[in-house]
């Protein structure tokens, strides 16, 4: 069936493809946020990434509207190619659950109108409106840690996916099944976030200090007021991206 997969995977665009094992992600994920959570009888999560395109990148900050527009578009194609991926897997009689990409998933904003939005965006850090929204901003299982998990490649200190080759600049959704697929997970430390190398640039990068120097600590509350204070997500939103831009992994 891994062959069909992938067969499948490459007919839709998709640049970068891995297997975990739900009970082995599950065993250190935290609860709510585990792939049996969202499907009990899970056998398997397929991760899928695309990659965006380096021209558009390099024309940020500037150009926002293009590299916005590139986002939703990756995402708009893995959603699509997570549905079709789903329907595979249930026409040979398993069951599939796509996480689809949400542009305010983890946010619990999906749930309000524009008009809370609009209050909102000057608040968004403020302790009382981060208890409104999930203070964890986590979406439902996290894409990030199912790619390292499938050894897809590994955390940075921007706290974004690093794949080899593509650095941060791949867009990543997944999909759970009961089907038992073949699990490869990391084999090898990958050493791709390399401060040494590139003088911390995400965090200069950063126009609200979101990002510190250590790993795994991004203040997502600081990111989120900025998104919000570049747009209304989606009416008129622009994405940042300057943390995925000017992270230079993607040359190693
Ligand atoms: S998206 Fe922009 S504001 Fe958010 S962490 Fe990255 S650089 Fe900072
Ligand atoms: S910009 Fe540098 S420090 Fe930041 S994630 Fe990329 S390699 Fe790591």
């Amino acid at each position: 069936m891994m062959d069909q997969i992938r067969a499948l995977a490459q007919n839709l665009g998709i640049d970068h493809l891995g297997i975990v094992r739900a009970e082995d992600y599950d065993a250190q994920a935290p609860a709510g946020h585990r792939i049996r959570d969202w499907l009990p009888s899970a056998q398997s999560a397929a991760v899928i990434g695309i990659r965006l395109l380096d021209a558009v990148l390099q024309k940020l900050p500037e150009q926002r509207k293009e590299y916005t527009a590139l986002f939703h578009t990756v995402n708009y194609r893995l959603n699509d190619s997570l549905l079709t991926l789903a329907k595979f897997f249930e026409a040979r009689g398993h069951k599939a659950f796509p996480i689809f990409y949400k542009e305010v998933s983890g946010w619990n904003l999906e749930r309000r109108n524009s008009l809370f939005l609009k209050l909102a965006k000057p608040f968004v850090a403020l302790p009382a409106l981060k208890r409104v929204v999930d203070p964890q901003l986590w979406g439902e299982v996290s894409y990030k840690h199912l790619a390292v998990a499938a050894g897809l490649g590994e955390l940075g200190v921007n706290d974004l996916l690093l794949a080899p080759g593509a650095g941060p600049r791949v867009r990543w959704a997944a999909l759970l099944t009961d089907a038992e697929l073949p699990a490869a997970g990391p084999t090898r430390p990958l050493n791709l976030c390399r401060p040494e190398e590139c003088a911390f640039a995400c965090v200069r990068a950063c126009p609200v200090s979101a990002i510190p120097e250590q790993k795994g600590g991004i203040h997502k509350a600081r990111c989120l007021q900025y998104y919000l204070e570049l747009g209304i997500p989606g009416v008129d939103g622009l994405r940042c991206g300057l943390c995925v831009a000017r992270c230079p992994a993607w040359k190693w």
